[in-house]
């Protein structure tokens, strides 16, 4: 997505200059297929990029491009669409969402939270979840806390009888039922915090973010306390678990383009 008002959303280039968000995915291999973390746009919103609404098109400008998409990446990698079993949400926002279509018979992991805000939204949330991104019916898996904890915060582990280590962590404000993902790698975790948080200096100490993207972000949530406090604790737990833990978001640039 390229909105203008670099300046302001990235601290860096013109007031009027684009800027660049991206949609970061993730794909796990693993014995029980392949695992999507996220799906970002998908080929239906490239074939018609009206369903998205003007006003998110006109204002994040989404660049789209249908060798971008997940399924498109997939095949480039040597896999097959259908080999994808499992997706895991950090939320059915737009951005987040559009790939779903791409993927008819995986099964789709969120919270039961995040679905029911999705499929019943309020005046303020029609903009953000497009029905169109659902109409194929999705094998939904809804998940809820269930009291298990991972560094102090609520976790939900997906497949549960597989080796891979891959959890639901809650992290609502941004949405009702927003989750991150977390993923064991080595003696390690991967943390994909999705739209917790916009710019990677937000988690570090001390915190910075420029002042389009904070106002972007207290825009865009539902629950401003419940945001600005998990924020909180991932920038704790950034700097309890450097090392450890490594987070990433979804639409932070810097992040994907360093490689890490
Ligand atoms: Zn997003």
């Amino acid at each position: 997505m390229c909105p203008r008002g670099a300046r302001l959303l990235s601290g860096e280039g013109g007031l009027l200059a684009a800027t660049r968000l991206v949609c970061h995915c993730l794909l796990i291999e693993g014995a029980e297929g392949l695992v999507l973390v996220d799906t970002g746009f998908g080929l239906e919103d490239v074939r018609k990029p009206r369903q998205l609404g003007l006003a998110f098109t006109s204002l994040c400008r989404p660049q789209l491009d249908a060798a971008e998409t997940a399924i498109s990446q997939i095949r480039e990698l040597g896999f097959e669409p259908g080999e994808v079993r499992h997706i895991l949400t950090t939320h059915l926002d737009l951005d987040h969402a559009g790939g779903l279509p791409d993927f008819p018979d995986a099964q789709v992991h969120l919270l039961g939270r995040e679905l029911e805000a999705a499929m019943h939204p309020g005046w303020r949330e029609r903009q953000r979840y497009v029905a169109a991104h659902w109409a194929h019916g999705p094998h939904w898996v809804e998940h809820a806390v269930d009291g298990d904890q991972w560094l102090g915060f609520d976790s939900v582990r997906i497949l549960p009888g597989s080796d891979a280590e891959i959890l639901l962590i809650p992290l609502p404000g941004h949405t009702l039922g927003h989750t991150g993902v977390a993923i064991r790698q080595g003696e390690g975790w991967l943390l994909h915090c999705g739209d917790a948080y916009f710019n990677h200096r937000e988690v570090q100490t001390p915190p910075s973010c420029p002042p389009g993207l904070s106002l972007f972000e207290a825009l865009d949530q539902v629950d401003g306390a419940a945001r600005r406090q998990n924020l909180e604790r991932l920038r704790e737990l950034a700097q309890r678990h450097a090392g450890e833990v490594q987070l990433i978001c979804s639409h932070d640039a810097h992040t994907l383009a360093s490689g890490r």
